[in-house]
């Protein structure tokens, strides 16, 4: 039997090892916190996206549309939150028609079920709250509940006769002709393959392995309101920008969490830790700013991030975003929430890596980049996982 390693316990971590165990190998997950999901897992917006931006042909795109099958399944057999709350993507412009046109077309070709273009009355027939000039309506676009997901995955793991070993923090890893050896929580485990899921910690552990690659992890905090009280009751599902085509980021978007909360954000702003939650965390900005694609980013896309970072400082700009949609919202209806902090790879000449991106290199597989949408994608990031590798296939 095949003796897999897995670093990591987010969402990818767990549905890869899931995975691996259903074909027969025997895994360990090791994870530095003492809880799964919690990094970008448990802090981020909990929408299983339906495909609608992702270049048709690309990863993304359909890992995106196999995840959503698959998940949705999953979800519906453990009797886990899944609600179609639908999306409406919305055009507050003329100037912003052209690219709504081109989203609803992409979505299409990337075969995202239900599209409809609508227009200022027929956008406030889904959300009678919300203004605009026109909008894309994804009805099947849900929302879910990704650290219960990850529990789960968890226990489906144990039951497959893996193991969980929380508070394991991976410290060092060699490779051999016989194997991996790897040093965690002063226990020495040897796999036959390593597969690293590790998120924001991506770089460290890929040079642990001696595998510091072409691209690194530039962390992006995104920082979150949530409406108070009735200000609730003003949206359905979920309003989202149009977005920048030159950006990853969606935009500041209202939200309905299954829990009943409305988030508003969450911006990008750069951060300067790895970990960063607070902007007064720098931990990592030798490593972050000492990458040179970190500069050459910054310097392209300035403006956009001077804008983040004053988003970053005022509820105001978060207010504004939020407005802009639903004009009804006022201060009082906006009070400050936990964020999250993205893994996002930045290539050495600053180019964001747009696609999930995954490198084999001998024994080990580094998940180098696995941003939204890997949330929804990941029990399909997970069989490609196990399909590019076949050795890890029995
Ligand atoms: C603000 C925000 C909003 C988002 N919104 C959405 C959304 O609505 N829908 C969607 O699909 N996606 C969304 N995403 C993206 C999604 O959350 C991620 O793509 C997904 O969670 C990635 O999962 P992961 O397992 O790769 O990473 P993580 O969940 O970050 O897991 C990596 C794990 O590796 C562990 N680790 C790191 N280093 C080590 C080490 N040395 N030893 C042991 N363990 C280690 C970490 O502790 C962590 O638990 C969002 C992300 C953010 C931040």
């Amino acid at each position: 039997m095949e003796k897999i390693g897995v670093v990591g316990a987010g969402i990818v971590g767990l549905a890869v090892a899931r995975e691996l165990a259903t074909r027969g190998a025997e895994v360990t997950v090791l994870e530095k916190e003492h809880r799964v999901a919690a990094h970008q897992t448990g802090h981020n917006s909990g929408v299983v996206h339906a495909g609608i931006y992702y270049p048709p042909g690309s990863l993304k795109a359909r890992l995106c549309r196999e995840g959503v099958a698959l998940l949705k399944e999953y979800c519906a057999r453990h009797a886990l939150p899944y609600e179609e709350v639908g999306k409406l993507v919305v055009a507050s412009t003329g100037a912003e028609r052209p690219l709504l046109r081109a989203l609803a077309e992409r979505a299409r070709a990337n075969g995202v079920p239900g599209i409809a273009e609508l227009d200022g009355l027929g956008l406030r027939e889904i959300e009678p709250h919300a203004v605009g000039v026109g909008a894309i309506h994804s009805p099947h676009t849900a929302i879910a509940d990704f650290p219960a997901i990850a529990r789960r995955l968890a226990l489906d793991v144990a039951e497959l006769g893996g193991s969980v070993r929380l508070a394991h923090p991976v410290k060092a890893i060699r490779e051999s002709a016989r194997g991996v050896q790897v040093l965690a929580a002063r226990r020495r485990f040897t796999f036959d393959r390593l597969v690293v899921c590790a998120g924001l910690g991506t770089d460290a552990v890929a040079a642990m392995a001696g595998r510091p690659g072409e691209v690194r992890i530039v962390p992006f905090r995104g920082e979150y309101y949530a409406l108070a009280g009735a200000a609730r009751d003003l949206v359905r599902g979920l309003i989202y920008p149009v977005p920048d085509p030159r950006y990853p980021f969606l935009g500041v978007h209202l939200t309905r969490r299954v829990d009943g909360e409305v988030l508003v954000g969450p911006n990008a702003v750069l951060a300067l830790a790895y970990e960063g939650y607070t902007w007064r965390n720098v931990r990592n900005v030798r490593q972050i700013a000492g990458w040179p694609g970190t500069l050459r980013m910054a310097r392209h896309h300035w403006r956009t991030g001077v804008k983040e970072v004053y988003g970053s400082l005022a509820k105001r700009s978060f207010l504004k975003a939020a407005r802009r949609y639903v004009p009804e919202l006022g201060a009082d209806d906006l009070r400050r929430t936990e964020g999250g902090v993205r893994a996002q790879a930045v290539a050495r000449d600053g180019a964001l890596v747009d696609d999930f991106a995954v490198d084999v290199h001998g024994r080990v597989v580094l998940v180098r980049n696995a941003p939204s949408p890997a949330a929804t994608s990941s029990l399909a990031i997970a069989r490609h996982i196990s399909g590019i590798v076949p050795a890890l296939v029995r």
